[in-house]
């Protein structure tokens, strides 16, 4: 089975030299009518019964438009969804079952937000052909669990209630205070419970235009969990909360399955997920092309298939590497030379005041910044970078220092190619750069795009490379994960540790996704005190001391996967979680 996908997006007919495709096309040559040109639109259509499947249209396009892919055969019943001809096109849907939380990993552009508006009954399948009807879509399903929930989907016995990905935009659509809103949410009468278990009492008589991203990812998850409805969909909870607050919510999210709902949730952060779901699928395929659900597989076991790149029971490898965690935790931690001496510094804004204690940077590490939200970790950050001056201590150095700020402005005019080669035009064509920084994180396919146009994910793919070409001695990243998808995530940590070891510079990275911080980190900083009122920051220790520190003040305790060697946190109570506390192990090597 043969599938032709044209992003219309980026062909440009007039650009190439007059559709090159249909030009180009052998089978056209031949006098066969595998590439036509629909003159109402403008654009070349592949018909796929005729086209061969040679490549050479795909080769060709200077735009890199088009995506000709052999799939197995048994994949056609299972065709869910196509947008249109040549377009995007879904296979299978996840599961739906009461009392389970069902966990959706991969990457962006694959089909998870289509396949979630299926099963809140927004969208209705077209099962790769003209369907219109929901009882064809019950027949299609028959056998499968699925069968059953479409039957009370189509005769309204389900309500889906879908908390969003993007909660920025909820100040947009909904005006007034926060209580108003959760006490209009509130259908289950829990308003008091949930206002307190996610920490929302500060907020109630704010507005929700003064909320920060933070708040309104909890305000949106209360109004999620306090909807009376049988499926709830949660779309990436995780964004913009700090560790603790992200396993607070998966807790939350937990409790709403144990009492018999059925839940579904896209989270990207590796940990989270882990912890949240009771099953999960790996969606895979090429993003904006077709994507396919895996069949459920056991939490622990999907994530370690997906970190391996490879899909047993579908035998089917989607990545060519494999991503493996340092088993020890402890890793070569300054054995380079001192590239810096911090003295004690602190900001004081009137409201809130940040001390950090002095410290030491080597050359050729990276440590990540850990704490809370609202502690001083971008303050401090932007003290280092120059960008704020210290009420007490001074930052005087001669260091070359590159930063990635957390909210990145857009004031530029121009495409990402102009904006980078601007920036370093030579570590563009490097071939180092190019296989272990601006390859993995596709950022040539956004190279003809202007940046004021770019999405929140590609803007923060451009931010950090921008940041990692510039030549510096210190790269200071805010919050790289912020926007991305799970393999993003994986291909900027896989860049800071090569790129900081081969080049012998050191980052600092103020992160919150424990597998990201596990994986590029040398040391690691703690940040205590009070949120909004005080900081402090202790000097970088080695990962398992620092880990200690932290996770004893979250009161959450981690093991290492046996098989990948990746960090999962432990069920509160568990028999390991008890055993840890007791040995002050809060982070297991
Ligand atoms: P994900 O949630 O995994 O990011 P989506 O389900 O949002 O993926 O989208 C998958 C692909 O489907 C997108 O890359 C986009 O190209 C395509 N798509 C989404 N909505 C439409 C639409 N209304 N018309 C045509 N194509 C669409
Ligand atoms: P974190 O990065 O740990 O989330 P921040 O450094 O961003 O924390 O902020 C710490 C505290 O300092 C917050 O309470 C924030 O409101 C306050 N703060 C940050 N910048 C300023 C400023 N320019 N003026 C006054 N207060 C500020
Ligand atoms: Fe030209 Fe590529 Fe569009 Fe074909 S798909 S018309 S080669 S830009
Ligand atoms: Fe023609 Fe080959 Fe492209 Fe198919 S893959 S449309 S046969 S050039």
């Amino acid at each position: 089975m043969r599938i032709a996908v044209i992003d219309y997006d980026r062909c440009n007919p007039d650009k190439c030299g007059n559709f090159l495709c249909e030009r180009v096309c052998p089978v056209n040559r031949m006098g066969g009518e595998a590439i036509i040109i629909d003159e109402e639109n403008y654009r070349p259509v592949i018909q796929e019964a005729s086209c061969t499947g040679c490549g050479i249209c795909v080769h060709k396009c200077p735009f890199n438009a088009i995506t000709i892919v052999n799939l197995p055969e048994e994949l056609e019943e299972g065709c869910v969804h196509r947008y249109g001809v040549n377009a995007f096109v879904l296979y299978r849907l996840p599961v739906v079952k009461d009392g389970m939380v069902v966990g959706i990993l991969g990457p962006n552009g694959t089909g998870k937000t289509t396949a979630v508006k299926i099963l809140a009954g927004q969208l209705l399948p077209n099962l790769c052909g003209d369907n219109e009807d929901w009882d064809n879509v019950i027949r299609a399903f028959r056998g499968n669990e699925l069968q059953n929930y479409f039957e009370k989907l189509k005769n309204r016995q389900i309500k889906p209630v879908v908390k969003p990905q993007y909660v920025d935009l909820i100040p947009k659509a909904v005006k007034g205070k926060v209580r108003d809103l959760l006490k209009k949410a509130d259908e289950v009468g829990k308003f008091d419970d949930v206002v307190r278990e996610l920490e929302l009492e500060n907020v109630l008589d704010r507005d929700i235009k003064h909320l920060s991203g933070g708040e309104l990812q909890r305000v949106a998850i209360a109004a999620a969990i306090l909807r009376d409805a049988h499926f709830y969909f949660f779309d990436e909870p995780s964004s913009y909360l700090d560790i603790k607050q992200r396993l607070k919510v998966a807790r939350i999210i937990r409790h709403l399955a144990d009492s018999g709902k059925a839940v579904l949730t896209v989270e990207h952060d590796l940990a989270v997920l882990d912890y949240l779901s009771d099953v999960i699928h790996v969606v895979y395929g090429k993003p904006g092309a077709y994507g396919i659900f895996s069949q459920p597989k056991g939490t622990r076991n999907g994530i370690n298939e997906f970190l391996r790149g490879y899909l047993k029971d579908e035998n089917v490898r989607f990545r060519p590497q494999e991503i493996r965690f340092t088993k020890s935790s402890e890793r070569k931690s300054q054995e380079g030379e001192i590239l810096v001496e911090y003295p004690r510094l602190v900001k004081d804004y009137g409201g809130f005041r940040l001390e950090a204690e002095p410290g030491a940077l080597y050359m050729g590490e990276v440590v990540s910044i850990v704490g809370p939200n609202g502690i001083g970790k971008t303050t401090f950050v932007k003290m280092l970078a120059g960008v704020e001056k210290p009420t007490e201590g001074e930052v005087d150095w001669e260091l070359k220092v590159s930063y990635k700020p957390q909210y990145i402005k857009v004031d530029y005019e121009g495409t990402v190619y102009d904006l980078l080669s601007k920036i370093n035009a030579g570590k563009l064509l490097n071939s180092f750069y190019k296989t272990e920084l601006l390859n993995p994180l596709g950022v040539p396919d956004l190279y003809d795009k202007q940046v004021n146009e770019l999405s929140g994910g590609e803007l923060q793919r451009v931010a950090i490379t921008a940041a990692l070409i510039r030549d510096a001695d210190l790269y200071l990243l805010d919050e790289p994960s912020a926007y991305l998808d799970v393999e993003q995530r994986l291909a900027v940590s896989r860049a800071i540790r090569h790129l900081m070891e081969k080049e012998g510079k050191t980052a600092l990275v103020v992160e919150h996704d424990v597998l990201m911080i596990d994986y590029i980190s040398d040391r690691l900083m703690v940040f205590e005190g009070e949120p909004g009122k005080h900081g402090k920051a202790l000097p970088p220790t080695g990962m398992r001391e620092g880990m200690n520190r932290f996770l004893a003040g979250v009161g959450i305790t981690f093991r290492r996967d046996p098989d990948t060697g990746r960090p999962r946190a432990n069920k509160e109570n568990s028999v390991k979680d008890r055993e840890q506390k007791e040995i002050g192990e809060y982070y297991y090597v």
